[in-house]
């Protein structure tokens, strides 16, 4: 945490989801979360909004909650996860960090924690989760907290005696009509008004999740600070494999020039992931001798396609076909290029199974006839077919590990593969 223990705290309740018990006085429902926040540390002015159709919330919990300074917000059922979405995006546009999230909702997974992990991933806040249901792994999104619903109401005191320091603003929303006031009065009138019946008859809020991400994998220019920063390609070879045909040598260049046409010009190094069975040794060698890094690893795919921001993403096929179109019109150029000092990467072969190193394709081989090798192989593939869950959270741990490796060593980095960007800050793996 840095500075978020006072930072201000949003909190996004889905009433539908998770409503006020019965027989429970909604004025205990702020002091509850004030107070289980302030046993963990945060002592920021906590700031709750209220989702639900309003039409079926009775007077009472809706006084109680306006008393306390909960904002309420009316919207049909079906948008009320997307209209909360479109809410918390606009908050974190207005509030940049530091600042406390908190969202009150079962409906969490999908879109929504694709979508929110991918902004978390631009810009942190601490997150906070509560829902009625059994707690579910989440994989995408990292939460400081996940509290049970009813647990929660259960933390605070008695309710305040008296309304204190709360704002004049508009308490009652209408999110179909974009009404707002301040009255239960005029609030109820406006639910039962015709003119409301017709505005959410004919023009409801979208009830689709906007993902506000999707538009990000362009390929956008390199930034400045990014453009002569060292590269890091983590090349999955069963994904992307090297055409039939292609010349395992010209790699290198290809991927040197598509990352420089979008200005990243720094030095490359580049790192290929495969089984070494599977790998003819003329294609070996051209790695090695371009100074591709060869890792020998067993072929299991990654479970889930990583929720990463990519400042850029290419086919493969068209990255390969980059540095040929540029050959047919710059013929001298390509003499340079071959000339070009190759950078960063030494064409070590490693074994990542026994974490071995060779420094020629003579050393590697031996290493993998050898009978320490054929062990912890045998090792390998048995343990993962007993758990085949495992055999995919092995693959993953040989990038991350790798990109933790030189996310520690280097202060400013881009990685880039043909796959996406790896951030070994948000993603984890158990
Ligand atoms: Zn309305
Ligand atoms: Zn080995």
């Amino acid at each position: 945490m840095s500075g978020t223990e006072t930072a201000k705290i949003e909190v996004w309740w889905d009433m539908n989801d998770c409503p006020i018990p019965e027989g429970y006085d909604a004025r205990r429902v702020r002091p509850s979360m004030e107070r289980a926040f302030e046993k963990i540390g945060y002592t920021g002015p906590v700031s709750i909004t209220a989702y639900g159709d309003q039409t079926k919330t009775p007077d009472h919990h809706l006084l109680a909650l306006s008393s306390t300074g909960v904002a309420v917000v009316h919207t049909i059922s079906e948008s009320t996860r997307s209209v909360m979405y479109r809410d918390m995006v606009e908050w974190r546009g207005q509030n940049p960090p530091p600042g406390t999230m908190m969202i009150i909702s079962d409906q969490v997974e999908g879109d929504f924690s694709w979508d929110l992990a991918r902004l978390q991933q631009r810009n942190r806040y601490d997150l906070f989760q509560a829902n009625s249901m059994k707690s579910r792994d989440d994989l995408l999104l990292v939460y400081y907290a996940n509290w049970r619903w009813e647990q929660l109401l259960e933390e605070g005191g008695a309710p305040p005696p008296v309304a204190n320091g709360l704002s004049s603003a508009a308490m009652f929303y209408c999110k179909s009509c974009n009404f707002d006031c301040q009255s239960l009065k005029k609030f109820r009138k406006h639910l039962s008004s015709y003119k409301h019946g017709l505005e959410e008859a004919i023009n409801p809020p979208d009830t689709r999740l906007s993902c506000v991400t999707k538009t990000w994998a362009r390929n956008y220019p390199a930034t400045p600070e990014h453009a002569t920063a060292k590269i890091h390609v983590l090349w999955d070879m069963n994904d992307c494999p090297i055409p039939e045909g292609y010349d395992a040598r010209r790699v290198r260049p290809s991927i040197e020039k598509a990352l420089k046409e979008i200005g990243y010009s720094g030095p490359v190094s580049i790192t290929a992931f495969a089984d070494q069975k599977q790998t003819p040794v003329h294609h070996l060698l051209a790695l090695s001798s371009t100074g591709v890094d060869f890792s020998h690893t067993l072929p299991f795919r990654p479970f889930e396609m990583p929720v990463l921001v990519t400042s850029a993403e290419w086919l493969w096929d068209n990255l390969l076909a980059v540095s040929e179109t540029k050959r047919h019109i710059l013929h001298k150029c390509s003499e340079s290029e071959s000339e070009r000092v190759v950078a960063a990467s030494t064409g070590m072969f490693c074994c990542t199974l026994c974490l071995c190193d060779c420094k020629s394709l003579d050393d590697f081989n031996k290493h993998l006839s050898s009978k320490e090798h054929t062990k912890e192989e045998k090792r390998m593939t048995s343990h993962s077919q007993s758990f085949p869950h495992r055999q995919r959270q092995y693959k993953i741990s040989n990038y991350y590990d790798e990109a933790s490796r030189i996310s520690s060593q280097d202060q400013t980095y881009e990685e880039s593969s043909p796959e996406g960007v790896f951030s070994p800050e948000i993603i984890t793996f158990y």
